[in-house]
């Protein structure tokens, strides 16, 4: 695929981004519902009630329908980015709005993934890349509607973190490894440290295991940075949001977007960025 010309790989990537985008889509929305439907049967059979059998629901099943009337969503309905220009933004069959977080996530996928390209060309590295960072997406987009990072993702962020670096993807194999123990074990302690002297909960599970999967990534070296970059946005956004009066004070205020960002960051530019710091 590298042999192809570099404007080709760029289109190439754009287009399979923004297909892989609008499967995020279904992700990012049926992801949190299917754990909270796992969560119900769970405490339905601790409880020993004898619960109906849930309606099947996956990643693949129901196919996908419009919000306001369940009409099904045809093929040439599910085009990435067209259909919802085509269709302004309203469903064809009721004219219920459709959100925009639709084709933003589609459209931040092809671009992310045509960058990917432009500076990897369509190469093993840009795939590794590509996995990480959709995946980042995801969690991001997940946490901040719903405060929760699924296992589901974080589990398997953390596992391809490791063998990516089996042959040093980004940094040595042993860094990764105390990377990802350090990441999960410095949040791990701040959520007891700051739960034994307010009493109240700041983060959860979830953090602890992104920044694990992060530390599996880029190495224990990238962790002050990661932290640093996401307090810094974090308290950014919270004064923004704090000033619009959209959330009150004492608010949980989702971790994970932040993080996922940092993440990005320092895996786009950490290196860099750590080498001017030492260096100056
Ligand atoms: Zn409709």
């Amino acid at each position: 695929m590298t042999s192809l010309p570099a404007a080709l790989q760029t289109g190439l990537a754009l287009v399979l981004g923004l297909l892989i985008g609008s499967f995020l889509n279904v992700v990012i929305h049926r992801l949190p519902k299917m754990m909270e439907r796992q969560w119900q049967a769970e405490c339905a059979s601790m409880s020993g009630s004898d619960a109906p059998e849930p309606p099947r629901y996956n990643l693949v099943y129901p196919p996908s329908a419009c919000v306001h009337c369940q009409a099904p969503i045809r093929a040439w309905q599910n085009i990435p980015l067209l259909s919802f220009a085509l269709q302004r933004g309203r469903c064809a069959n009721c004219g219920g709005a459709i959100s925009w977080r639709y084709p933003l996530v589609e459209l931040v996928s092809g671009l992310m993934l045509a960058a990917f390209a432009g500076h990897w060309g369509l190469s093993g590295y840009w795939l590794w890349a590509s996995g990480f960072g959709l995946t980042l997406l995801a969690l991001a987009l997940i946490d901040a509607a719903t405060q929760l990072l699924p296992d589901d993702l974080t589990y398997p962020l953390l596992w391809a973190g490791l063998l990516f670096n089996l042959d040093a993807g980004f940094v040595p194999l042993s860094q990764a490894v105390v990377g990802a123990v350090a990441g999960y074990l410095i949040l791990w302690s701040v959520y007891w440290l700051f739960k034994l002297t307010t009493g109240k909960e700041g983060m959860g599970y979830g953090d602890f295991k992104l920044l694990a999967a992060l530390g599996a990534w880029l190495g224990w070296q990238m962790l002050p940075l990661i932290i640093l970059l996401s307090s810094l946005v974090g308290a950014l956004v919270g004064i923004v949001l704090m000033a619009a009066a959209r959330q009150g004070r004492g608010q949980p205020m989702p971790f994970g977007p932040y993080l996922a960002a940092a993440g990005l960051i320092a895996f786009l530019w950490g290196k860099p960025i750590l080498a001017w710091y030492l260096g100056g």
